[in-house]
């Protein structure tokens, strides 16, 4: 990483989580293989993002596929295509929406800072239903008039109290011809999601390349129904539409693909062992020590079924939590991690490479002493 050092960029232990901030995932040897084979052909853009598509597509079980620059990427498309459902004059003028259907709704506590997503495609958001106080039926039906585009919906068990159940959400918008798009950008694993949502009746459903599929950092996938992804790639990159500016290299193409073959061929149950043993690392080394107490917690921020181990920083704890995060964050290499509360942190283990648990649990014990 001789680069990232001539730049004094240090190297982040990621125990937070697969963020975009800290830079997604890592990718396995076959998506940069992939990646460096794209660099060396040209080839025909539309043929490559259609042809890498519908592979993907009958991979992950889904009636369609279209890539794009990151999930974010994907709500701009498929915003954009539900407004204007394969009419390109109209894909042209968008973010200018006039005359088209471009209502969003949502639910008030599933609003995201990815929500601006929408907007940047001409769409106006509809909030509805309380976090205190959940969501009438009827909230959603009125919702739901002839300037709908579609319902967004936001996938994960932590942003489930609130909003109507995604099933029922399906079957009053689909009653009145209206999209669902669901935004499963981190919720790999479980890898059935990759096709759970779409089953359930979702028009699409996106995810990041750059979180569980530990493919390129700039991708993401629009998975889903023939009919409503078309309308979505009408709108995506290489065309000249909303998404041309998130555009996908051929490069990001292969990987992509090479990213979705080889998460797919995972041993997935190993993989949640493998977690487990980490986490069981850490909380085993930190459990009890200088005013710690650490236990196994279930499940993950984002509500997906994976592990992490919750510290809580005990009043004889020598720092409080904040000035172990910042000590954390100032090392070289850096620690990022997660909180909650006012003295619990969480070590999630989805983005450590096997063995970082004990880099981890040493840094921890090292910043309550100073260093
Ligand atoms: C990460 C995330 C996104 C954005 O994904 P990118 O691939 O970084 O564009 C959108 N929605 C949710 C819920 C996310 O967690």
């Amino acid at each position: 990483m001789g680069r990232y050092e001539d730049l004094g960029i240090r190297r982040v232990v990621n125990a937070a989580a697969t963020l975009t901030r800290l830079g997604g995932s890592l990718s396995p040897e076959p998506v940069l293989a992939a990646m460096a084979e794209g660099a060396r052909w040209y080839v025909d853009m539309e043929a490559l993002e259609r042809a890498v598509s519908a592979r993907i597509a009958a991979l992950t079980h889904n009636e369609a596929c279209t890539v794009t620059g990151g999930a974010a990427a994907g709500l701009v498309v498929s915003a954009a295509g539900c407004m204007t459902r394969g009419s390109l004059g109209a894909a042209q003028r968008l973010p200018d929406a006039a005359g088209l259907p471009n209502r969003i709704v949502l639910f008030r506590n599933q609003r995201t800072r990815y929500d601006q997503a929408l907007r940047l495609a001409g769409a106006q958001l509809i909030e509805i239903g309380y976090a205190v106080g959940g969501t009438y039926p009827a909230e959603l039906e009125d919702a739901l008039t002839d300037q709908t585009a579609a319902v967004v919906y936001v996938a994960g068990s932590h942003l489930s109290t609130g909003p109507l159940p995604l099933a029922q959400v399906i079957a009053i918008a689909g009653g009145r011809g209206v999209p669902v798009i669901v935004d499963a950008a981190a919720q790999l694993p479980p890898v059935e999601n990759l096709w759970r949502f779409a089953e359930m009746g979702a028009a699409l459903v996106l995810f990041s390349g750059g979180k569980g599929l530990c493919g390129p950092q700039a991708t993401g996938l629009v998975l889903g129904r023939a009919k409503w992804v078309e309308y979505a790639r009408l709108c995506n990159s290489p065309r000249y539409a909303p998404g041309r500016p998130m555009k996908v290299s051929k490069e990001e193409l292969l990987g992509i693909l090479a990213a979705v073959e080889w998460y797919l061929a995972q041993d997935h149950p190993a993989m949640l062992a493998r977690w487990e043993e980490q986490v069981a690392y850490m909380v085993q080394a930190l459990d009890g020590v200088s005013g710690l107490s650490a236990r196994r917690d279930f499940p993950s921020e984002a509500g997906q079924p994976v592990a992490r181990a919750r510290v809580e920083f005990g009043p004889d704890a020598p720092v409080r939590r904040d000035q172990a995060v910042l000590r954390l964050r100032a090392g070289d290499p850096a620690v990022e991690v997660l909180t909650a509360e006012d003295d619990v942190m969480f070590l999630n283990p989805v983005c450590l490479e096997p063995g970082e648990e004990r880099l981890v649990a040493a840094r921890v014990l090292a910043v309550l002493h100073g260093d």
